[in-house]
């Protein structure tokens, strides 16, 4: 007899062995009190932590429009879509949010999926699948759920170098004109955060016959006047074909989608079964959505105080020897270079700093380069980066992680 249990026992044992086994902060985040939460440590055990890890960036879950718009939403129409989008699951909630993100992204259609990683995932998959021989290029940091996207197309593969217009215009100069080729890339990495060169990648896949999906994860509600996206701040969204983003991060709620040309987002509405066979999102989730894009459309006041942290915090890590690498995103990461010590040094933030940051291993990124991802968001006060950096630097020195000379 097969013996499943223990297969998949051992399976967990090497992450264990090799300090990659994930543990879940269990926490509750009360509107109001963020970036406080309250860390569940045990049954009988609860402590006030600062969250220095969230990629709701500007608070937005808890914003009181957002909220409100939700509970209205879920008054009126339940906590439920009841379906599938082809089976009674559309709402009028889907079907303005679509518009919303096509205006956002100057683009003539939307289309929502259940979270940033289907959108990718059923995207990618269908597109390249829809092209007979068709190559996809993709940037070798782009996100699982592309990497699952580009798997599932079936389609042919290059990696280029990340960020590397050199190696993308080798490898696309290696094809031939006339084979569909697909060029996927994001534009704020969120391992590392650094900025992608959209317009030298829009250059390249016009001069090469190519067809580009971007990524905008985590530089939608963030970058731009209203914070419609790297490429839409700098006047590029008519340069890239398909733009997707999610609701999750900034935006702080969930769900995902993807803009473009009519005809392109109807083909993926028609053909990906990550957006067909899947039951849409809850009509007050869409509302909330909606409802975040449009105040951060109107008002860049959390937008700004944002920046104010991020530069803040940047300078203050700057003072210090940290192996902080310099991002020109509000994503700060604070390289460790070892998972069992990355895991140490976020217990003792976590138990004696009441400091959370969720430690980064592999295969998020390579082994190596494990490291603290820190995001600050509007609420954090200058006072509580001061004890951060205080404290990194303290246990920095207590367990002699490497620094920088
Ligand atoms: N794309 C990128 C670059 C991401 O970092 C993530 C999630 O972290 C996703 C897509 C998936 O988005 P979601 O969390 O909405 O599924």
């Amino acid at each position: 007899m097969i013996d499943y249990k223990t297969l998949f026992r051992e399976k967990l044992q090497t992450l264990k062995a090799e300090h990659r086994y994930r543990t879940f902060a269990n926490l509750e985040r009360l509107v109001g009190e963020a970036p406080y939460a309250l860390w569940h440590k045990g049954p009988e055990e609860i402590k006030k932590v600062i969250v220095w890890c969230s990629n709701d960036y500007l608070g937005m879950s808890h914003h009181p429009e957002v909220v409100g718009a939700f509970l209205e939403a879920a008054q009126k129409y339940g906590a439920g879509s009841g379906g599938t989008r082809n089976i009674s699951g559309t709402h009028s909630n889907h079907v303005d949010l679509e518009k919303t993100v096509a205006h956002l992204h100057q683009k003539e259609a939307g289309l929502v999926f259940g979270s940033g990683y289907a959108a990718n995932e059923a995207s990618l998959s269908a597109l390249g699948e829809g092209l007979s021989d068709c190559v996809i290029l993709s940037d070798e940091k782009i996100h699982a759920s592309m990497i699952q996207g580009i798997r599932h197309s079936r389609c042919e593969k290059y990696v280029f170098k990340h960020n590397d217009v050199e190696d993308l215009e080798k490898k696309l100069a290696s094809l031939d004109i006339n084979r569909p080729k697909i060029i996927a890339f994001v534009s704020v990495y969120s391992m590392d955060g650094d900025i992608a060169p959209i317009h030298k990648i829009a250059a390249l896949s016009k001069k090469y016959n190519a067809f580009t999906y971007l990524d905008e994860v985590h530089a939608m509600g963030i970058y731009g006047d209203k914070g419609q996206g790297v490429a839409g701040s700098l006047g590029l969204s008519d340069q890239i074909d398909i733009i997707q983003g999610n609701f999750a991060k900034a935006y702080g709620v969930v769900g995902g989608y993807i803009t473009g040309p009519y005809e392109i987002v109807d083909y993926v509405r028609s053909y990906a079964s990550g957006f067909i066979f899947t039951t849409s999102l809850p009509p007050a989730v869409a509302a909330a959505a909606e409802k975040s894009i449009e105040v951060l459309r109107e008002d860049s006041s959390c937008r700004e105080k944002l920046w104010e942290n991020v530069s803040y915090l940047k300078a203050k890590l700057q003072e210090t020897s940290l192996p902080v690498i310099g991002s020109e995103s509000h994503i700060v990461p604070v390289v460790v270079g070892d998972a069992h010590l990355c895991r140490l040094i976020t217990k003792e933030l976590l138990e004696t700093h009441g400091i959370y940051v969720q430690p980064i291993n592999y295969p998020t990124v390579p082994r190596g380069q494990e490291r603290l991802r820190l995001t600050i968001t509007p609420a954090h006060t200058f006072k509580m980066v001061d004890d951060l950096v205080a404290a990194l630097e303290q246990e920095w020195g207590k367990l002699s992680l490497a620094k920088v000379a």
